[in-house]
C-alpha cells in the first residue's frame, strides 16, 4: 500500500460540517460528489497533501447511516491509495483479512475502491483506493 489517501469522517449533517471543517482547516471542500450506490453524500477538503472526505447518508439505512447511529459522528476510515486494487485485494484475501467486496467498486473522486472488514482490524474500516485513470492521463 501506498500513503494516506484520506481519512474518512462521518457526519450528520454534511453542509454544517462543510462550513466546520472549512473553519477549522481554513479551506473550503474542493468538491462534493454524491456516490448513489454507496448511498453518500460526500466533501472532500485538501490540506497540503492530506485530505479529509466528508460523508453524509443519502438514504435510509446506508452504511454510513448505520455507522453514525451505532458509534457516532466521528473517524469512519483510513484510505491507503494502493497502485493496483486487484492484486492487493488478492494480497489481504491470502493474509486472512475480509473484503466488504468482492470486486472493486467505483467511489468518490474518481477512485475504484474496497472496504476491509474492520472486525479483522483492530476496528478500522480501511478502504484501499485507486486512482481511475483517464486516457488523457496516458492510462488504461
Ligand atoms: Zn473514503
Amino acid at each position: 500500500m501506498n500513503k494516506i489517501e484520506h481519512i474518512g469522517i462521518a457526519v450528520k449533517d454534511l453542509d454544517q460540517s462543510c462550513d466546520l471543517y472549512a473553519k477549522l482547516l481554513g479551506v473550503p471542500a474542493y468538491k462534493r460528489e454524491s456516490v448513489a450506490s454507496e448511498g453518500v453524500d460526500t466533501a472532500f477538503f485538501l490540506t497540503g497533501e492530506n485530505k479529509i472526505e466528508l460523508l453524509a447518508a443519502s438514504a435510509a439505512n446506508s452504511p454510513v447511516g448505520t455507522f453514525i447511529e451505532k458509534r457516532g459522528e466521528g473517524i469512519h476510515h483510513i484510505a491507503f491509495d494502493v497502485d493496483d486494487i486487484r492484486q492487493e485485494m488478492e494480497r489481504l484475501k491470502n493474509e486472512g483479512f475480509v473484503l466488504l467486496s468482492e470486486e472493486p467498486k467505483p467511489g468518490a473522486d474518481n477512485k475504484l475502491i474496497c472496504f476491509v472488514h474492520p472486525k479483522g482490524t483492530n476496528g478500522v474500516l480501511v478502504e484501499l483506493c485507486q486512482e481511475i485513470k483517464t486516457a488523457a492521463d496516458g492510462g488504461e
